[in-house]
């Protein structure tokens, strides 16, 4: 590392960091959240106490050696004196004392799980300099008592209970129930056992020495960087290890000096509804993790206008310039000092997903942010938590009725959730992650340590706190519904059970926890999908996220033709599945698939005649028994979707899945001889020889696909004649029919040109017999690695192609999709042997580059090829990351997923606007 290198910056310097990093991402990077936004708020003219930060590569420097990179401590020393002089207070002054906070702080918001420690500054004799000072030796020990004990716990790892204990016995000897109730001389007599206590514990005294404890305690929170709940957090937040925090060195201010201070915590607008009011709660007479901790009643932070106007006023002053500022709603920390405010943190508010998107949308209303950053502001997942599920309401006032009312709560965190209750996290999450349960996570409150068991849980519900509690805060980070403050509910850690006036819920019993309602039921309720339509706030950014993507030049082709992003079609089988899809924006049907139109009840017996049939006139024959249901079938579909293209697939599975049980029919065949029934056993015997001579070792590998169509091409004639029939019908009704008819698993393109000559000829015959006129086209499924490489041949004939990636999936790696995910899956994906369920996110370097290089080889032969993909990845954000990039026209998935699909493809119009199709093989 070279010398001389900035390890440290005055708040003050953020301009100079700004221009290092070339970035305002890069000095969060350097800075970290809070320290970048400490150092924003002093640009802004926000009051801020002085201080200065020490970077995130500081903290990596210290990792790597484990002690403080060269140079460092000189700096802190210097900025340290510039911090004096700016607040007008010493260091180890006895007569004029600073105290500083030190605080961690990544990049990323991680709040709780890394280290703080407050009041750094004071010993034995700073204390008398503050008492004389301040004439108030009840907050002074008050702070000293505090710093011991985080000290002790977070610098030393000593354990809650060494000061928790002493302090509740000390209570209890003179009959206090709280805190406030301490005097000074009480506070005095507790820093003597606290520093008994410590030592005892340690082996050693608490440090006296100001520096020292500086020293310490910025290295403590450098190391809390790898603590378990810091791993913990940032594997399921996908935050890299090697970010680093950065520490900040912050003058203290105190908010417990008495009534004219005091403490509080504010989002500038609503974080569950996203409505434009402030919400917040303050204490007075307090610091700030009593607010937090939800350990005393909180007050409303509109009434602090009542309480104090001019400090009100200019609060709100501040958090509308800071919002204004950050383009984006704050959540902020703030202490009252003997009347003076302090801003002490601004960070871009965690929120609910309905928030979310209300806030997004009416910021880019204000006129405060473009509807692209509206749109990429609102992520994939987001909208995924929007559609989770409620509970349904006729079950609920039934469980109202029927007495299942447990408790109610602050709706921390909306949703339904029905799952086991359970009384810690490491039961939740043992319970959720190896007996597979639905977990339900009970507490009295939660800490950093619980966060592993929230996010195993279904649900959150704790006894005490309030909306800004560590509870509701995590929860709404994760979408997990919650409920805090039922507080006339007892957990009783003990004996393992939560008791509401005389009803009790033991340990693993079922409840339901609405965080929508803040109410907790016995039992469970079902729970229904919230409806799409009613989300006017989603519907309208989802129409921005098309504009986006339909954008004319999103995207530029090989040969230099501006093109735009993508569409997004829905599979549907059925006219109300196209319906919803409709309803959730879907521009097309990618993927019909047409055997589920064999397996209703009436028409598999013929179906199942048919397969058996001896000869082609018998086959036909129970064909045109089924063509008229077919027909209608596809009228529906054409109907639902009138206008948009409608990608109708011929039939894919190998025959004997549309067979009677093989083993059952045995079984029945034996039965009949043992009991020498001889009425229908021929029959019986028939179709089980019938059924064994189907039988192949690998079907998936087998006669299925156009494979079938060519061994018996009279199905697929009669699929064919029944969508072209149906399309005219609706032509000649006034519908705008677009049929596309999809062969799938071609390998070869002898097999089209085998069988698509004879299909076409049927669509002309019916157009022309039916004297109408609609464009229609033929394409294939590519699901097999040999037709993606062969692509360029297969576009002779095909005029669009459909990517079936589980197919695809399935022969690239040669993994069985059907047994894979049981057998091995999960231990690979554990073992780093592949980064991703290839089943559920595309595999790029692989199945990726198949369709890459399918897609421009097809291109080449045919440059308007219509490319779209219909496997399951269709949905997945990733996935439709790729195939924007290499140029697929549209993807395809299931209607729930539509929505998210919308918002991903105009994501990845935004990434990569304006850029070449990637071409690379
Ligand atoms: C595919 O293989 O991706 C596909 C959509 O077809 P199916 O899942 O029906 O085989
Ligand atoms: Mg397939």
């Amino acid at each position: 590392m070279a010398k001389g290198k900035k390890w440290v910056y005055l708040f003050e310097e953020v301009a100079e960091v700004e221009k290092v990093t070339g970035s305002w991402d890069g000095v969060r990077g350097l800075l970290g959240g809070k320290g970048s936004g400490l150092a924003d708020m002093t640009r802004v003219g926000a009051p801020v106490p002085p201080g200065f930060t020490i970077t995130t590569e500081a903290c990596n420097e210290f990792r790597k050696k484990g002690q403080f990179p060269e140079g460092l401590w000189d700096q802190m020393l210097a900025a340290l004196k510039v911090v004096e002089k700016q607040a007008g207070r010493k260091f180890s002054d006895t007569s004029n004392p600073l105290l500083v906070s030190c605080r961690s702080g990544a990049k990323e918001s991680m709040p709780g799980m890394m280290d703080t420690i407050l009041n750094i500054g004071l010993n034995d004799k700073v204390v008398e300099g503050l008492i004389k000072l301040t004439d108030n030796p009840r907050f002074v020990y008050d702070s000293y008592r505090r710093l011991i004990e985080m000290f002790g716990t977070t610098v030393f790892n000593l354990s809650d209970e060494v000061f928790e204990h002493p302090l509740t016995e000390y209570k209890a000897t003179k009959g206090y129930k709280l805190d406030i109730e301490m005097t000074a001389e009480d506070w005095k007599a507790l820093v003597e056992t606290f520093k008994q206590a410590f030592n005892k514990q340690a082996g050693f005294d608490f440090p006296q020495d100001v520096y020292k404890q500086m020293e310490l305690a910025t290295k403590a929170v450098f190391e809390s960087w790898m603590g378990k709940r810091a791993i913990d957090y940032r594997k399921a937040k996908n935050i890299s290890d090697d970010m680093g925090t950065a520490v900040n060195i912050v003058t203290m201010v105190f908010g417990n000096m008495g009534d004219d201070s005091g403490t509080g915590v504010a989002f500038t607008r609503n974080p569950s509804t996203g409505d434009k009011k402030m919400m917040g709660d303050y204490l007075l007479n307090a610091q700030g993790e009593d607010v937090v901790a939800g350990i005393r009643n909180t007050d409303q932070i509109q009434n602090l206008g009542n309480v104090m106007p001019e400090v009100y006023k200019q609060f709100m002053d501040i958090t509308g310039k800071l919002e204004k500022h950050n383009k984006d709603m704050q959540d902020v920390e703030f202490t009252i000092e003997r009347g003076k405010l302090w801003m002490l943190q601004t960070r871009n508010a965690k929120r609910t997903a309905r928030a979310a998107i209300k806030i997004a949308m009416d910021m880019a209303n204000e006129g405060l942010i473009s509807k692209e950053v509206a749109v990429g502001r609102v992520t994939p997942e987001i909208v995924d938590m929007l559609l989770h599920p409620q509970f349904n309401e006729s079950a609920l006032k039934n469980a109202e009725k029927s007495g299942a009312y447990f408790v109610s709560g602050v709706n921390a965190s909306p949703g339904a959730a029905v799952g086991q209750a359970y009384l810690d996290a490491n039961t939740a999450e043992r319970m959720a992650k190896e007996e597979k349960q639905k977990v339900i996570m009970v507490r009295p409150f939660t800490k950093p340590d619980d966060v592993h068991g929230m996010i195993a849980s279904q649900g959150v519900l704790t006894s005490e706190g309030g909306a800004s509690s560590h509870a509701a805060v995590v929860a709404r980070q994760f979408g997990i519904p919650c409920v805090v403050g039922a507080s006339k509910m007892r957990v009783d850690l003990e004996n393992r059970i939560m008791e509401m006036d005389g009803k009790v819920v033991k340990e693993g019993d079922w409840i339901s926890v609405d965080g929508t309602t803040g109410k907790v039921f016995i039992g469970k309720i079902p729970t229904v999908e919230t409806k799409i339509e009613e989300q006017t706030d989603l519907l309208t950014l989802l129409d921005w996220a098309d504009e986006i993507a339909a954008r004319k030049d999103i995207r530029i082709l090989p040969d230099g033709r501006k093109a735009p992003g993508l569409q997004v079609w829905a599979n549907a089988d059925y006219p109300k599945d196209a319906q919803r899809a409709r309803s959730y924006g879907a521009k097309g049907i990618g993927l019909c698939r047409t055997e589920h139109m064999f397996f209703e009840t009436e028409r598999l017996p013929i179906v199942q005649k048919m397969i058996l049939a001896e000869t082609s006139e018998e086959r036909t024959g129970y064909l045109n028994q089924l063509l008229p249901t077919q027909r209608k079938d596809f009228d529906g579909l054409f109907e639902a979707m009138n206008g948009y293209p409608v990608i109708i697939r011929l039939i894919d599975p190998p025959l004997h899945e549309f067979m009677p049980d093989e083993e059952k029919l045995f079984e029945d065949v034996v039965t009949m001889r043992v009991k020498g029934e001889t009425k229908g056993l021929k029959e019986k015997e028939d179709l089980l020889a019938s059924i064994r001579n189907l039988h192949e070792s690998n079907p998936m590998m087998g006669l299925r696909g156009v494979r079938l169509s060519i061994a018996m091409p009279e199905i697929v004639e009669m699929q064919v004649r029944a969508i072209f029939e149906a399309a005219a019908d609706c032509t000649k009704r006034g519908i705008v029919v677009r049929p596309e008819v999809m062969i799938p698993l071609t390998g070869t393109v002898k097999e089209l040109e085998w069988i698509q000559p004879r299909l076409v000829r049927i669509a002309k015959t019916v157009t022309e017999e039916k004297k109408v006129d609609f464009s229609y086209k033929f394409g294939t499924m590519i699901e097999i690695p040999r037709a993606a490489v062969t692509a360029g041949e297969i576009a002779t004939l095909a005029e669009f192609f459909s990517f079936g990636t589980n197919d695809l999936t399935q022969m690239t790696f040669g993994y069985s999709r059907d047994d894979a995910e049981r057998n091995f899956l999960v231990t690979y994906v554990a073992a780093g042997i592949l980064p991703r369920n290839p089943f559920q996110t595309l595999d790029r370097e692989g199945v990726g580059k198949l369709m890459q290089t399918a897609i421009n080889d097809g291109r080449k032969t045919r440059p308007d090829l219509e490319v779209g993909i219909c496997g399951e990845h269709g949905g997945d954000p990733d996935s439709i990351e790729w195939c924007h990039m290499i140029g697929n026209n549209y993807v395809s998935c299931s209607p729930f997923r539509v929505p998210i699909a919308r918002l991903a493809a105009a994501h990845s119009a935004l990434k990569y606007s304006g850029k070449k199709i990637a071409e690379d093989k």
